[in-house]
């Protein structure tokens, strides 16, 4: 069926049901003129909103409808993460062809589901309007910490460390892997269509008291220069240690590229870098999922790569979106 056969109230009505997954933190859901959500006391309340465009930042050729939503919801939690956030309530305003296939939508939500009940997120609100364009998915998150606690990007401080979690790249191997239509690579197209927001690393960090913090959403070149510059410090990153997955080297190998690229260039792997005074080393090196990559230096906003053979200025390449 069509999104115009159905109308929009029919339509609400029906994603409605699973969207509390705690019921703690909400007094009025989907169904009034606005959601009614309940802070917990001694916190702050943070919010960020994520649009993403058909055919511009997803497309159901490569994309199946419910990674769509699963990937839309990662990427707005993935910025409740990157601050030490607890995720509570997120809102997904939609502008939709008329004659857009009802199950599809549905679909797209029911990914939405599945990553809001993992991490207890309620889906309060949204909105629903259609259009002549594309399909337009846009969603606001809402979560909390602590007062006075968010971890900025503009807190690296000469001498810290920087870090990273997981592995990089994998998410942007998984893209080009299921792009070729090639088999095998399971780790790196999962990666890709069902990436995991770093919420209970990214809150783990924060009350470590970590100094600066960033979520790697567009790759990690770019995050790092977005640290750079709010800190006002330049970044040393030691090639060597960016951590890989072993299909990552395996494809760079097989497609003659630099593995590295995939980490530095690629984008949507949803982990996170941050920065760190040397009191935290041990504790994050002995982290399972935590790697130490590089140094925090002197003032200007510049990101060096070091090898064995030199050290040369980062490249800025990241996935731009007006280039
Ligand atoms: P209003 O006219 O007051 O904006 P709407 O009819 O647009 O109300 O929405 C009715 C209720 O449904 C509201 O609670 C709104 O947040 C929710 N809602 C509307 N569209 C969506 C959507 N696409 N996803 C989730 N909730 C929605
Ligand atoms: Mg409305």
């Amino acid at each position: 069926m069509k999104i115009q056969n159905l109308g929009e109230f029919a339509f609400i009505d029906s994603i409605k049901s699973e969207t509390i997954t705690d019921s703690s933190t909400l007094r009025v859901g989907i169904g009034d003129d606005c959601a009614v959500y309940i802070p917990t006391e001694g916190m702050d309340q943070i919010v960020s909103t994520d649009v993403m465009v058909e055919d511009v930042h997803f497309s159901t050729n490569t994309t199946k409808p419910f990674d769509i939503g699963y990937r839309l919801t990662a990427a707005n939690l993935s910025d409740l993460a990157a601050m030490g956030s607890t995720a509570r309530q997120v809102l997904l305003a939609v502008a939709v062809p008329k004659e857009y296939d009802v199950i599809k939508l549905q679909t797209i939500y029911d990914g939405v589901k599945a990553l809001c009940k993992e991490w207890q997120v309620n889906i309060i609100g949204g909105d629903t309007v259609s259009t002549k364009g594309p399909l337009v998915l846009t969603m606001t998150a809402i979560g909390e910490l602590p007062a006075n606690t968010a971890i900025l990007r503009s807190g690296a401080q000469e001498g810290d460390y920087i870090g990273v979690t997981g592995v990089i790249g994998s998410s942007s191997v998984g893209l080009d892997v299921l792009l070729s239509q090639e088999e095998g690579y399971s780790f790196s197209k999962n990666a890709h269509q069902r990436p995991m927001p770093q919420l209970a690393v990214g809150n783990l960090l924060r009350a470590m008291g970590v100094h600066a913090m960033n979520d790697i959403s567009d790759g990690l070149a770019n995050e790092l220069y977005e640290i750079a510059k709010a800190s006002n410090r330049c970044l040393y990153i030691e090639a060597e240690k960016i951590p890989l997955h072993e299909e990552t080297r395996k494809w760079g190998e097989k497609k003659g590229i630099n593995p590295i690229e995939f980490a530095l260039f690629g984008g949507e792997d949803f982990q996170l870098v941050f920065t760190f005074s040397e009191e935290l080393l041990e504790e994050v090196k002995q982290h399972p999922n935590m790697t130490v990559i590089g140094r925090v230096g002197e003032a200007g906003d510049t990101v060096f790569l070091m090898t064995d053979q030199s050290t040369e200025i980062l490249s800025k390449d990241g996935y731009d979106h007006f280039s």
